[in-house]
């Protein structure tokens, strides 16, 4: 089966026109399978409804069902107004709204909140998103199935984080599938994020986790491509929130695509594609508002050597020094000092004989965790760049390295595989030199 699998993620199905966006996009004769997001900022609000309703402040309470009551019935209203099925499609989101609101109004009568119930209610904003896109297809002449994602993804019960169990949820997929005749209708609609355990309790995969859904459902059916449908086009050479001009970057690997994200670029978890790039499925990072752009795509290897620069990132961290010229064995020394870290995000070390650096989130409070005994100096506002790139060769490092003159920063690894690029900058947010990196990317 020739099958796309197209996620939408919050921004590409925010209102009305968002939605009408994403239906020119899937108007067409190749099979495929919609994963949606909820409308940008519903699963905020419904977890602060949640909170509202279990703490009773039934006022705040009211007010949020209202909005997000509100939101819906609005994107109903813009894209059904003169049509046949206005009354349908409202009908239909007003049950499910109805179900929620009596949930909710249970939570405020115990007056409790578990990790159950979050996932229970935050689901709904997928129902509500992935209802109405389907009822849209539907007025508009296109069949679509609506595939309830509680039904065929299973996972196990640890709420708001629950682990999918791939071979049932493949299975239950393929019965969806086959009892819907998705074969002859050839568009699906369903749910990112959400599922159920074997008791049939809702689940969801975690924050952000519908791009998790997408790389599941690609594997479940050997999809030709997945498609990650966003508001930028594709995985950009830069922060576009911070740097002017950044630009897309036509193809890029699983690894650096990792690295970026691991060096703070918001765009993927990239973890979530794990299961789509194992089974060697492209994965493409496509833009819901300009989708002529021909976006990103991540593979697992791109077959051109030539040399070149991809992305730069940056994020602000604490180093912390420890030093080990006295130690006899430096690096059970070093072992021993990384068991402080556990529980935080390092980002880079280093360990030569004289002395261990450890980057670490600034979060991180040593007087909390380092023991008396063990001697260490703390250095605040350091920042890390990391630079991406295919055959990072010396001609390119020098040019990096001409950007850094008068900076106070240096470059202080670079990684055998010639992707990765690390800066330390002793400043934070020096937006100039982020500027000029980018610069120098897209001359390169
Ligand atoms: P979605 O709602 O579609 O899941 P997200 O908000 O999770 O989208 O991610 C897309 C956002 O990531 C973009 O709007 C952009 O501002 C941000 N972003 C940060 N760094 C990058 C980058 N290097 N390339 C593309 N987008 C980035
Ligand atoms: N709606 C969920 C969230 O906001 C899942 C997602 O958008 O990926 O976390
Ligand atoms: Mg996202």
């Amino acid at each position: 089966m020739n099958t796309l699998v197209l996620k939408f993620g919050g921004t590409s199905v925010k209102d009305a026109a968002a939605m009408q966006n994403v239906f020119s996009i899937i108007n067409n004769d190749i099979p495929k399978i919609v994963v949606s997001s909820a409308c940008s900022g519903i699963t905020d609000a419904l977890l602060a409804l949640l909170n509202f309703a279990a703490d009773k402040q039934t006022n705040l309470m009211y007010e949020k069902l209202d909005f997000i009551d509100n939101h819906h019935k609005k994107v109903i209203e813009d894209l059904f107004n003169s049509s046949d099925m206005y009354n349908q499609v409202m009908a239909r989101y007003n049950e499910l709204f109805n179900e929620l609101k009596k949930y909710i109004e249970s939570i405020h009568f115990l007056n409790e909140k578990t990790l159950k119930s979050i996932d229970k209610v935050v689901s709904y904003g997928e129902i509500f998103s992935t209802t109405i896109l389907h009822f849209y297809c539907i007025s508009q002449g296109i069949n679509s199935i609506w595939l309830d994602a509680r039904k065929f993804m299973k996972t196990d019960s640890n709420f708001t984080s629950a682990n999918l169990q791939f071979d049932l949820s493949k299975s239950e997929l393929q019965n969806q599938l086959d009892e819907n005749i998705f074969d002859e209708i050839g568009l699906a609609i369903t749910q990112g994020f959400i599922g159920s355990d074997l008791q049939n309790t809702t689940t969801t995969l975690g924050r952000g986790g519908s791009d998790y859904s997408a790389s599941l459902i690609g594997k479940m059916i050997n999809a030709d491509e997945i498609q990650i449908w966003t508001d930028v086009d594709g995985i950009l050479s830069a922060d576009p929130r911070i740097v002017q001009d950044a630009h897309t970057i036509p193809q890029m690997e699983f690894n650096e695509v990792r690295q970026l994200a691991f060096f703070g670029a918001k765009v993927l978890h990239p973890s979530t594609l794990l299961p789509a790039i194992e089974q060697g499925i492209p994965i493409k990072v496509m833009n819901t508002f300009n989708p002529d752009n021909q976006g990103t795509t991540i593979l697992t290897t791109i077959q051109d050597d030539s040399a070149r620069l991809h992305s730069v990132v940056y994020l602000q961290t604490k180093r912390i020094e420890f030093p080990l010229a006295s130690v006899n064995n430096f690096a059970a020394k070093s072992a021993e000092i990384l068991q402080y870290f556990t529980y935080s995000k390092v980002y880079f070390t280093n360990i030569i004989p004289e002395g261990m650096s450890v980057w670490v989130d600034t979060k991180f409070n040593p007087r909390q965790v380092i023991s008396d005994s063990t001697n260490f100096q703390e250095f605040a506002q350091i920042n890390l760049i990391a630079i991406t790139g295919k055959n990072i060769n010396n001609e390119l490092i020098d040019s990096i390295n001409k950007l850094l003159i008068d900076k106070l920063a240096s470059i202080i690894f670079i990684s055998n595989r010639k992707n990765l690029v690390i800066i330390e900058q002793i400043e934070y947010k020096d937006i100039d030199l982020l500027q000029k990196i980018n610069e120098l990317i897209k001359q390169k």
